[in-house]
């Protein structure tokens, strides 16, 4: 029996996590789950997996379901320490790390320094302090699993291949709802045109990175933890039909891919299972049906958040700290309707170029570069809303 921990049990990757879960009732057991404020949300949850421990971010909300709950066995803890707690149980065997955004950073790191395997599907943390995760992962000889599909792909393909044996690694995109629209087309765009995926349901914050292509922006830093590749060895291709999650290419120019239809129950249940894999009754991934597999260049022109990003991975230092805090700035902007869809990557772009890049050597230099890219960005933000 495996005891786990969900870290934003309540979002998209958390529920999909839970429904592998109660497939396999006998093999894995809900230990904690954590969520930002969703009191129902998170009590049809502990009705349904009867956890030891849970954790509201919001204290108020703790607080509501700790009343409702108080005949019960379940400790309901709050705060930013309460999800932390959990994040660090004694009893757990592996992590969720499924949070969305830089507020997943300390209980990751929390998790991992209490020798946890830790699977992240928030890839945040790794952009804004990849360095730091993978010299705590090592100093505590754990684990980091993926669960982004691109990188689960990835993670799938070298299983048992050797590192200098990699020549580079693709990574598939989809291109996001917006892939065909002229840029004017885009500037007006509203919140729901934007959040509506055509391949894949998922939170908000990811779905609008998706539309601007600044996810695959975050993805390719997150690959360069994952994997240690420099930038010059991490590839995009547009591939609208998201049937290829990713691809390895060798050195001797064989290229594998890892395919399957567009459902993160597949990378979820590899994570859970790791090494072995388990059946699951989901739809089988019919290639006729499909008919036709298409691929194609990044228009950067069209999307120039990907080039922003290659180039804050490139800089390194605190610049995918800035480029993640401006990023999450803005995008909370734009789903409140402050500001237009094309302000977004102006608001990233202005922030970057008025930060002074700084080295990143400890938890608190990252937290400095968030601190410092969130007041730039509001400010640019601001300054788009007044105009
Ligand atoms: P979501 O918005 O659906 O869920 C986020 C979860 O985090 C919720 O449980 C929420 O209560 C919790 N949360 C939010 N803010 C918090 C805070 N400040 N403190 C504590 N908890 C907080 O998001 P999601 O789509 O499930 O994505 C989660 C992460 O996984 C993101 O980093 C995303 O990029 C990544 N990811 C998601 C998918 C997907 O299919 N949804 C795929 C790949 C990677
Ligand atoms: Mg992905």
């Amino acid at each position: 029996m495996k005891n786990i921990v969900i870290l934003g049990a309540t979002g998209s990757i958390g529920t999909n996590t839970l429904d592998i879960i109660q497939r396999f009732p006998d093999q894995f057991q809900i230990l904690g789950l954590t969520a930002k404020s969703s009191d129902e949300k998170l009590e049809s949850l502990i009705k349904a997996f009867r956890p030891k421990v849970v954790a509201l971010q919001d204290e108020v909300a703790a607080m509501a379901l700790a009343q409702r709950l108080s005949k019960t066995k379940v400790e309901v803890l709050s705060g930013e320490n309460g999800i932390l707690a959990v994040a660090q149980l004694s009893e757990a065997d592996l992590v969720i790390s499924a949070i969305v955004g830089a507020a997943g950073l300390l209980p990751t790191l929390s998790a991992i320094r209490a020798k946890k395997t830790v699977a992240v599907a928030n890839k945040e943390p790794l952009v804004m302090a990849g360095e730091i995760i993978k010299k705590e992962a090592a100093f505590n000889g754990v684990s980091i699993l993926p669960i982004d599909s691109e990188h689960s792909a990835i993670f799938q393909v070298l299983n048992g291949e050797r590192h200098q044996d990699i020549q580079r690694i693709i990574l598939t995109a989809s291109g996001g709802p917006l892939l065909r629209l002229s840029n004017d087309e885009k500037t007006q765009i509203s919140p729901e045109v934007a959040l509506a995926h055509p391949n894949w349901k998922m939170g908000p914050k990811i779905s609008i990175d998706s539309a601007t292509l600044m996810n695959k922006g975050l993805e390719i830093i997150e690959a360069k933890w994952l994997f240690d590749l420099p930038a010059g060895k991490i590839d995009v291709v547009i591939h609208p039909e998201s049937i290829v999650h990713s691809m390895v290419e060798f050195i001797d120019r064989s290229v594998v891919a890892q395919l399957g239809l567009p459902d993160m129950r597949t990378p979820i249940s590899y994570v859970l299972h790791y090494p072995e894999r388990i059946p699951l009754s989901l739809p089988s991934l019919d290639l006729a049906e499909v008919g036709t597999l298409t691929f194609e260049k990044p228009d950067t022109k069209a999307f120039p958040l990907l080039t922003t990003a290659y180039a804050a991975l490139e800089g390194g230092g605190s610049l995918p700290a800035v480029l993640n805090a401006a990023n999450e700035e803005a995008v909370k902007a734009f789903l409140d309707k402050r500001i237009h869809f094309g302000t977004i990557t102006k608001v990233i772009q202005q922030t970057l170029e008025a930060h002074r890049p700084n080295a990143i050597k400890t938890l608190d230099d990252v937290l400095e570069a968030d601190r410092w890219a969130r007041i730039e960005g509001k400010r640019w933000i601001k300054k788009d809303t007044n105009s």
